[in-house]
């Protein structure tokens, strides 16, 4: 753009195009660079994209640099200067030949062999990722919101009605008891976790039962319900397949909509051989015979359950409705086969009137698993007689939600619908994996909520998790602004008096150019000599280890040395 268009729109624009280089350019031509020091053991095929190709005229200045890279096995592919249909608004007018041209391209990366695919244009990349992972649920997703003409406007509209909730939370509260009570439930308040599993316990003991059966639920996991459950002699048994598998392992999950993700097959078949009495003596890793081993022994469970615990999607204020969205059909035995039902809410989960459903049964399952929409859809107003559980208990919790409500910046995390989009597109998320973010909520929802439920002290380093790309903010249905969330709770992080202390004077010197330019300076002098043994010891330019407080850092990563160089005396010499 710089280059080839600004001087059209502007002619002072010329010198700054003259002036302009793409990265491989800058380093091939200009800084004589070829071997950047790069080690990527793998096999890479690379895909010269029509921008760089044709507009930038790049040539194979991207290929000299791949070469150079130690371990590298670089194979070359089919009709390489073929366009893979992307082309920016192209895919969007022209869908059909954008297609069509994507699979010619698919198929050529998948005759390399490759394990990477490299290009210098990240659309293009997610364009083809796309194309050659579509059955992932980021892929589905976007297929399916792109089918949608309004969806930016339902997001919007989406966003509004939680906004509107929590600007009016007591009353619609109060609203929504008092159309469920009329219906013919039972509503029970808790502040905090430990109240909610008291009140649970009480009311499962009360009907004489030692086993409840569980539809999926985070509410439930956040309370720690089932250790509460466990602790009072009843046993809770989950009934999703995934939690299933994670309760039967004794671990937790890693993902709010997939919670097995990080298991293999075989690793289940071999769960349920250890922990499910009833498997067949010959499972298979088949998933269809993983499935119906879950679905006989699921089945027994239903109908001896007495007691079924639920979460709730949502609550409807104007009609005391609770709705559960599922794809397993597990939740609809849960909640029409035993004679009482215990529902454990989080009081954001309330919506105004009925007629906000149609915005939110568009927007979850479009953005949760990639489906227009999703098999199972219940919804239940107390008590009907001679129909389902007649002994219907919700649990509204607030456990923390009142705080975050208090906070106007964080407060939009309560607008969350559990659809892990967010997750889905999180490269924090896709390389660390649920478990490392250590809370209830994995991926960038649980970096803003777990912090604000249980204290920002608590989850010092959640806020941190995050690179700030913007991609869960992109995906977020109900439009919750993720990124700013995150700057504004790693404010409250608590921070040691050394490190603030160290923020402060590097905020001093950076405020002035002189200042940094002579602490630049500094720097390099003092790092001249170690640079130049180091250098002459093992060819690198950094430090491996510092002493205390610096080993802090050198624990982990190695120190870069200052250039003997800076790119602004470079350019101000050329
Ligand atoms: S923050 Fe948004 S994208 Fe993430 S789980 Fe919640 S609703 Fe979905």
């Amino acid at each position: 753009m710089i280059r080839d268009q600004y001087p059209r729109l502007h002619a002072p624009a010329t010198s700054v195009a003259a002036r302009t280089y793409e990265l491989s350019e800058l380093l091939v031509d200009v800084l004589g660079v070829t071997d950047v020091g790069a080690e990527f053991p793998e096999t890479v095929t690379y895909h010269p994209t029509c921008h760089g190709l044709r507009m930038l005229r790049l040539g194979d200045r991207p290929l000299t640099l791949l070469r150079q890279v130690r371990g590298i096995q670089l194979v070359e592919l089919g009709d390489a200067e073929e366009c893979c249909g992307f082309g920016g608004t192209f895919a969007l007018k022209n869908p059909d030949v954008s297609t069509a041209m994507l699979t010619d391209k698919c198929a050529r990366v998948r005759d390399t062999g490759a394990r990477v695919l490299a290009a210098a244009d990240n659309s293009c990349l997610a364009h083809i990722g796309g194309g050659l992972n579509p059955r992932t649920i980021r892929a589905k997703r976007a297929r399916v919101v792109d089918e949608v003409p309004d969806w930016e406007a339902l997001r919007d509209t989406g966003s509004a009605i939680k906004a509107d909730v929590q600007r009016r939370l007591p009353e619609l509260l109060e609203q929504f008891e008092a159309s469920v009570t009329a219906a013919g439930a039972t509503v029970h308040w808790a502040r905090d976790a430990a109240e909610a599993c008291r009140i649970v316990v009480e009311l499962t003991r009360a009907t004489g039962a030692d086993e409840v059966v569980k539809v999926k639920s985070m509410a439930t996991q956040e309370i720690e319900l089932n250790e509460a459950l466990e602790a009072a002699g009843i046993a809770a048994y989950e009934t999703d397949l995934a939690e299933l598998i994670v309760q039967l392992g004794e671990d937790t999950p890693s993902h709010i909509l997939v919670p097995a993700i990080h298991y293999n097959r075989a690793q289940i078949r071999e769960i349920f051989e250890r922990r499910m009495a009833d498997a067949p003596p010959d499972l298979s890793d088949e998933p269809a015979a993983l499935a119906e081993a879950a679905r006989a022994h699921l089945r027994r469970r239903f109908l001896s359950a007495r007691v079924a615990v639920s979460g709730a999607n949502f609550a409807v204020a104007d009609t005391g409705t609770l709705v559960v969205v599922e794809s397993e059909g597990n939740g609809r035995m849960c909640l029409t086969l035993p004679e009482t039902l215990i529902s454990v809410v989080g009081v954001e989960k309330l919506l105004p009137t009925f007629t906000d459903l149609e915005v939110f049964l568009q927007l979850l399952p479009r953005s949760s698993t990639g489906e227009r929409m999703n098999p199972y859809t219940s919804m239940w107003t107390g008590v009907t007689p001679g129909d389902g559980p007649q002994d219907v208990h919700v649990v509204l919790v607030d456990n923390g939600r009142s705080a975050v409500l208090a906070d106007p910046v964080g407060r939009p995390a309560l607008s969350c619908i559990r659809c892990s989009a967010c997750l889905n597109v999180c490269p924090v998320y896709e390389r660390a994996g649920g478990h490392a973010y250590g809370s209830v909520y994995p991926g960038p929802i649980g970096a803003i909520l777990s912090p604000q439920l249980t204290g920002v002290a608590d989850n010092a380093s959640l806020p941190y998790a995050s690179t700030l790309c913007g991609a869960c903010y992109d995906v977020c249905p109900v439009k919750i602004n993720i990124p700013e969330i995150l700057v504004h709770l790693r404010q409250q992080a608590p921070h040691p008096p050394a490190e603030r202390a160290t923020m402060r004077l590097l905020s001093w010197v950076m405020r002035s150019p002189r200042r940094w330019t002579a602490a630049l300076r500094l720097a390099r002098a003092g790092a001249g000599p170690l640079g130049a043994y180091r250098q002459r010891r093992s060819g690198a330019r950094t430090l491996r280890r510092l002493p205390w407080p610096a080993s802090a850092w050198t624990r982990s990563r190695d120190l870069p040395l200052p250039a003997p160089q800076t790119f602004r005396e470079w350019w101000g010499k050329q």
